[in-house]
C-alpha cells in the first residue's frame, strides 16, 4: 500500500459528506419507481430555461467562431476575457458598484472556487499559526466542510432561534457570541443559506460587512441562489458589495450544472490568486457556460430570466411544498419548518424528536424517502451536546410536486412513530 501526504489524507480518504452522497447514490441506482429524491442540491430542469440554452447552442453551432470559443481552446486561467468584462459592466450597471474586469474570476463551479478561497485565506500560516474560516450561522453549506487541505478550517457560532409564526421559525446570528480573534481569516456565508432556506437580512449583512472591515478580513458571501442570478430568493435582499467583500455566484442553480461554471467577484489581489490557482489545479476553466451565457449577461437577460421565469417556478414550488407540509404534518406534532426565503429546500426541526436525524434519515431511506440529515450542516461547532443539531432535516423542493407531497406524508408518519 502507497503512503499518503497530510493532503491526501485530508482529501483523498473519504469523509462524512461522501458516505452519505455515496449512499445516496446507491439508493437511488438501486431504487424502484417509488423512489423519492428530496435529498439532492439537483436544480429542477425548468423547460424554458432549457429551450434558452438550446437556442444558445444552435446560435453557438451556427456563429462564426463560435465553436472554437466553446469547446476546441483554452480560456485564460481566470477566465475568458469577454466574460469577465461582461460580468463586471453587469454588475457595475445594474448596481452602480465600482468594479472591473480586475474585480472578476470564473473557477470550475462554485464548489472549486471556495476551496480555493478558503486555503488560500485560512490553514497554515507562513508563521506557523493556524487561522481559521468564521461561520457566523450554523445550519451551513456543507460543500465547505472538508475542503481544507491541512484539516479542519472551520469555527461556528450557533443561532439564535426566533420562532415567527407557528409553525416557523427563523435563525438569525448572534452577534453577542460573534467574536473575530486573530486567528479568523475570513467570515463567510451564504445567503440564501443551503440547507434552511435562510436569508441574512440587509441589516445582518452590513454588521457583518463592518465587522470584517474593522478587522481587515474579508466577507465572503456565497450567492448560488441569490440575487441577481439565479435569484431564488423570496424575501426583501439587497445585494452587497463592497471593497472588503468576496460575492460568488453560479451558473448551476439557473439551470446549467453540468457546465462547472462559478464567479468571483472580488478584490483584485484575490482574484489574481485565484487566477495562479486555477492554472496550477486545471489550466484553465470550463468555458462553454460562459459561451452559452455571454450575449444574455451583455443584453441583461439573464437578469430578466431569473426574475420572470426561474423566481417564480420555485416560487410556486416552494408554496406547494409548505402547503403539503402542513397538511402532512397538522397539529398533534410539535413540528416546524424554518422561514423560506429562498434556494430549494425546506429545513424542518422536531424538537420532540426521540430518536436523532440520522435515525430518522434510515427509517426514511428504508421506506424510499431520502432526504438528508440535518447534523451534517452544522460542522465548525463543538457543543456535541447542544440536542437541535439531531433534530433537524433538509427536504429539496425541486422535484414533482406529487413526490414531495407523498414523501412528506412518509417524513411525518415516520416522525408521528418515533
Ligand atoms: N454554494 C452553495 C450554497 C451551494 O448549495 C452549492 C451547490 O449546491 C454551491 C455553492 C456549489 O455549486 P456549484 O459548484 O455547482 O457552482
Amino acid at each position: 500500500s502507497y503512503e499518503f501526504s497530510e493532503f491526501g489524507r485530508h482529501l483523498g480518504c473519504g469523509s462524512g459528506i461522501e458516505e452519505l452522497m455515496d449512499d445516496l447514490g446507491h439508493a437511488i441506482a438501486s431504487g424502484g419507481p417509488d423512489l423519492k429524491m428530496l435529498g439532492g442540491g439537483q436544480p429542477a430542469r425548468i423547460p424554458e430555461m432549457n429551450a434558452v440554452w438550446r437556442r444558445r447552442l444552435e446560435e453557438l453551432m451556427e456563429e462564426d467562431g463560435g465553436l472554437q470559443r466553446s469547446l476546441t481552446s483554452y480560456d485564460p486561467p481566470r477566465g475568458n476575457p469577454h466574460f469577465l468584462q461582461a460580468v463586471a459592466t453587469l454588475f457595475r450597471e445594474t448596481f452602480c458598484w465600482k468594479l472591473g474586469p480586475e474585480n472578476v474570476a470564473v473557477t470550475s463551479g462554485g464548489q472549486t472556487a471556495f476551496y480555493f478561497l478558503f486555503n488560500l485565506l485560512a490553514g497554515k500560516m507562513p508563521d506557523d499559526s493556524r487561522r481559521k474560516i468564521l461561520l457566523p450561522l450554523v445550519p451551513e453549506y456543507i460543500g465547505y466542510a472538508n475542503q481544507g487541505v491541512g484539516g479542519d478550517l472551520f469555527r461556528a457560532v450557533p443561532p439564535l432561534i426566533e420562532k415567527t409564526a407557528p409553525h416557523e421559525f427563523k435563525y438569525r446570528v448572534d452577534f453577542d457570541a460573534l467574536e473575530v480573534t486573530p486567528d479568523i481569516a475570513a467570515i463567510c456565508v451564504s445567503r440564501p443559506t443551503n440547507p434552511t432556506g435562510n436569508v441574512l437580512t440587509d441589516e445582518e449583512i452590513a454588521r457583518l460587512s463592518s465587522i470584517a472591515k474593522e478587522n481587515n478580513i474579508p466577507l465572503i458571501i456565497d450567492n448560488a441562489y441569490g440575487a441577481p442570478f439565479p435569484g431564488i430568493i423570496f424575501a426583501d435582499a439587497t445585494p452587497f458589495w463592497d471593497t472588503h467583500v468576496v460575492l460568488t455566484y453560479s451558473l448551476s442553480k439557473i439551470g446549467l450544472p453540468g457546465t462547472r461554471t462559478g464567479i468571483v467577484i472580488g478584490p483584485p489581489e484575490l482574484i489574481r490568486a485565484l487566477g495562479s490557482m486555477s492554472a496550477i489545479a486545471g489550466l484553465s476553466n470550463p468555458n462553454i457556460g460562459q459561451q452559452i451565457t455571454l450575449p444574455l449577461i451583455r443584453s441583461g437577460e439573464i437578469l430578466s430570466l431569473s426574475r420572470e421565469v426561474v423566481r417564480p417556478f420555485y416560487q410556486e414550488k416552494c408554496n406547494l411544498a409548505r402547503q403539503a407540509a402542513v397538511d402532512a404534518f397538522g397539529d398533534d406534532i410539535e413540528w416546524y419548518m424554518h422561514r423560506s426565503e429562498g434556494a430549494l429546500f425546506l429545513w424542518f426541526w422536531f424538537p420532540q424528536l426521540k430518536i436523532t436525524s440520522q435515525e430518522l434519515y434510515e427509517r426514511l431511506k428504508k421506506r424510499e424517502v431520502l432526504v438528508i440529515p440535518g447534523q451534517h450542516f452544522f460542522f465548525g461547532l463543538d457543543d456535541e451536546g447542544w440536542p437541535h443539531r439531531h433534530q433537524c432535516i433538509r427536504v429539496s423542493y425541486a422535484m414533482d410536486e406529487a413526490v414531495v407531497r407523498a414523501g412528506l406524508r412518509i417524513i411525518a408518519e415516520e416522525v408521528r412513530g418515533a
